[in-house]
């Protein structure tokens, strides 16, 4: 038995509803907080059309122009939320998936306009070639059909540059190619952008809970599945390896997406790599609380409190997700 656990003096002697009978007690020996400076709100921002347009699987949750997104940016810095992370919804795509890294493309365009308004949010890019390929596929593929690893990790390289040269202030790439960590550190270097931190979406599963994402991104591949380069989501201790690689590769942080039913792999890849590890609380988890709410099924803001936390527990130091605006106002509400 380890020491330090005091299991020597059990009832009556020991009571554990004593630190637990008032809200002060509660709040001294609380174990994990959540903070709005710990929240990235993910966003999505399109080329085509104006305005909002509603995701109708994300209730809350719109396609933006610039300039809601800009709007949308300045209110999380007003919650004091730290980040936005922007995927892009193109115009066009092609095989290729050229509109990632145009200098003009829609993800560089909407960091300048951000960075322009509202310079001390962070604005964290993703990186990947799903939304910008006419297949849905997250890289170039191969004459086999398949995505060729090697072929995509210069296009993904390219694609970060352009958004650190537009103002993004981290990148994140969302592939899970092998070598892309490496890949995108040695561009970045090269191109004098050594100071600009790579947060790595290490452990990406296969997972179910994407799925109204895909409706809000438009990339839902268009044949197979993407089994073969996102992970199982039997595997924990292959995700602890994933994320010692890309530290390896020069990750400064790590992510764990999902992350409700992901609580093992986040505090496992935390002890493992002793970095900052982030979690995304992706769409799917979301639809799932906004559904059962609007049915009257469970209390939204509590819920969405007690799940935030519980990432916090696990060992995430920062959380991405589709709540963090709401997170934001309870928690001001609170104090
Ligand atoms: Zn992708």
């Amino acid at each position: 038995m380890s020491r330090g656990i005091l299991t020597a003096m059990p009832f009556p002697k020991t009571r554990m509803r004593r630190l637990r009978a008032s809200k002060g007690l509660r709040g001294l020996v609380r174990e994990a907080r959540l903070h709005a400076d710990q929240l990235i709100l993910p966003l999505f921002v399109a080329e085509a059309g104006s305005g909002r347009e509603p995701i109708a699987s994300m209730p809350g949750v719109d396609r933006l122009s610039i300039a809601e997104l800009v709007k949308e940016a300045q209110d999380a810095a007003a919650f004091g939320i730290a980040g936005v992370m922007l995927f892009g919804v193109p115009g066009e795509k092609d095989g290729q998936g050229t509109g990632a890294w145009e200098e003009d493309g829609i993800v560089q365009a909407a960091t300048r306009a951000i960075k322009l308004a509202e310079p001390e949010l962070l604005v964290i890019t993703d990186v990947c070639l799903c939304e910008y390929t006419d297949h849905g596929h997250c890289g170039v593929l191969g004459d086999d059909g398949t995505v060729d690893n090697d072929a995509t990790l210069e296009l993904l390289a390219r694609t970060a540059a352009s958004h650190v040269r537009a103002g993004a202030d981290v990148i994140a790439p969302s592939d899970m190619m092998d070598g892309r960590v490496g890949a995108i550190r040695e561009e970045l270097d090269a191109d004098g952008f050594h100071t600009t931190p790579i947060l790595a979406y290490s452990a990406k599963f296969a997972s179910a809970f994407f799925g109204p994402f895909r409706d809000a991104a438009d990339s839902t591949p268009a044949f197979g599945d993407r089994s073969g380069y996102q992970m199982d989501p039997a595997n924990g201790r292959e995700a602890v390896r994933e994320a010692l690689l890309d530290v390896e590769e020069g990750a400064d942080m790590v992510m764990v997406k999902p992350a409700l039913a992901y609580g093992d792999v986040i505090a496992a890849v935390k002890q493992a790599t002793g970095l900052p590890v982030a979690a995304y609380n992706v769409s799917g988890e979301y639809a799932m609380v906004k559904a059962a709410a609007a049915a009257g099924y469970l209390d939204e803001a509590s819920t969405v409190m007690e799940i935030l936390t519980s990432l916090r527990r696990a060992g995430a130091d920062t959380i991405v997700s589709y709540h963090a605006k709401d997170a934001a106002r309870w928690l001001a509400e609170q104090s």
